[in-house]
């Protein structure tokens, strides 16, 4: 490590260092209560993974800098910079042991949203040349061939004559003025193909002008994982430039918490202009047609249901009672796990936890949280979610701790049962 790159890394947190993050600091009563928030405190019970702790050197940064005392105790030598191997000491605390799940900003005596202050830690870290190797490969796919996972256009292709094989139906891409334009989640085009024909199948008996974009289908962002605002911003204006081409009203984000984080929330930001089209989750979409009456099903199942809210959906997106309504559509037996909604407890792999090889086994452990909660309803026999990474990270703890259930995306569950007489809504043709 060269004395440059440590000073990149500090120089990168000292501009991270906007007033929100200035006034939680100043803010901070040292209470701890933010460590019972945090499934990687509860479920170890090692201090070290308190979410503040987590962000002290930042917070080492911000005294030395920008705080009366800070700043004196520099200059008569009384407090050290902050080096490298401090940084390498952390870097595990800053990217393995925190998902962004924003848990932690929900206690607390003053509302500290430690989950933007991680966010800004990391762009420090990389910048000093800290991130975990698996995060940072990721991040190179995403920026050179155009997904963290290597799904390609020439990979949807594929996966486009496969769901056109299997459902029928014809996948709209490149239509100029479609109303809606799909973007996909590199895990939906490699582990869950069946969220393209769910979307096309729904879609057809809807009546819904939607396309895939073939510039732009990509929805996440390893930028906002690994904490550099510029491959962030990148990566936001590819879905941009795509959707603004094509001149869609909407964009609809997918199965996948962070996407959506990033594109509604983080994106405007991060390119620094607004949108010529609005962004809707796929979710949204669903309960708005059902609301509309141009999303019918058939059938119920009576099996023990229930619904894993992704973090960045239901604390940071609001997405709240929309699956629940779904899911009533068509199962009976629905039940809430203990603390759902905006307390859910994180899976234990977003925020770059999954993409981060290293993190696997503390990933694996924390799960015993959310164990916990499906213990406390005696067990279900169906899982769904709405998070192509949650439902990855649950699937592996799902075989590591032995358990006995499956875990389903929310698209696939309602199109299950779609009426066999489908017609269009507009058309009133059948769909298949
Ligand atoms: S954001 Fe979530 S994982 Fe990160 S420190 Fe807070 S509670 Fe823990
Ligand atoms: S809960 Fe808030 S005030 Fe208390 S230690 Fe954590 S960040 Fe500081």
């Amino acid at each position: 490590m060269s004395d440059t790159t440590l000073k990149n890394g500090v120089n990168a947190l000292v501009e991270q260092i906007d007033s929100r993050v200035a006034s939680f600091f100043n803010s901070c009563v040292h209470c701890g209560m933010c460590a019972d928030a945090c499934l990687f405190y509860t479920e170890t019970g090692d201090p070290k993974y308190t979410p503040i702790h987590k962000l002290e050197p930042m917070r080492r940064v911000w005294k030395r800098n920008f705080t009366f005392w800070g700043k004196l105790a520099a200059m008569v030598g009384l407090s050290k910079p902050i080096t490298d191997e401090e940084l390498k000491e952390w870097e595990p605390l800053v990217y393995d042991s925190c998902t962004l799940c924003a848990r932690c900003p929900m206690v607390g005596p003053v509302g500290n949203d430690i989950a933007y202050m991680i966010s800004k830690e990391r762009a420090g870290m990389v910048a000093a040349g800290h991130a975990p190797p698996g995060l940072k490969g990721a991040t190179v796919r995403a920026v050179e061939i155009g997904s963290p996972m290597g799904a390609t256009w020439k990979t949807v292709q594929a996966q486009i004559r496969h769901t056109e094989e299997d459902t029928g139906l014809k996948i709209p891409v490149d239509q100029q003025g479609a109303d809606y334009m799909a973007i996909m989640s590199g895990m939906e085009t490699v582990n869950f193909p069946e969220y393209l024909g769910s979307l096309a199948r729904i879609f057809k008996q809807a009546g819904v002008s939607w396309t895939l974009c073939s510039d732009a289908v990509e929805a996440t962002n390893s930028g906002i994982q690994i904490g550099s605002p510029d491959i962030a911003a990148e990566l936001v204006q590819r879905i941009v430039d795509g959707a603004e081409k094509l001149g869609v009203k909407y964009v609809i984000s997918p199965e996948c918490g962070h996407a959506y984080m990033a594109i509604r929330w983080s994106g405007p930001n991060l390119i620094g202009r607004p949108y010529k089209f609005k962004v809707i989750h796929i979710l949204e979409l669903l309960d708005q047609l059902r609301e509309e009456g141009r999303l019918r099903t058939e059938g119920m199942e009576d099996e023990r249901v229930t619904f894993h809210d992704p973090c960045q959906l239901v604390r940071r997106g609001g997405v709240l009672e929309q699956p629940r309504r779904l899911l009533k559509m068509v199962a009976s037996n629905y039940v809430d796990m203990p603390d759902p909604g905006v307390w859910n407890w994180c899976c234990g792999g977003g925020g770059g936890v999954s993409a981060n090889e290293r993190a696997d086994a503390l990933r694996i452990k924390v799960f015993s949280r959310k164990k916990a909660q499906l213990d406390a309803v005696g067990g279900v026999d169906k899982l769904v979610t709405s998070c192509s990474n949650c439902r990855i990270v649950m699937e592996d703890a799902v075989d590591a701790y032995n358990l006995n259930f499956k875990i389903f995306g929310m698209a696939e569950t309602i199109a299950a049962h779609l009426p066999s007489d489908t017609k269009t809504a507009e058309s009133g043709e059948s769909s298949s």
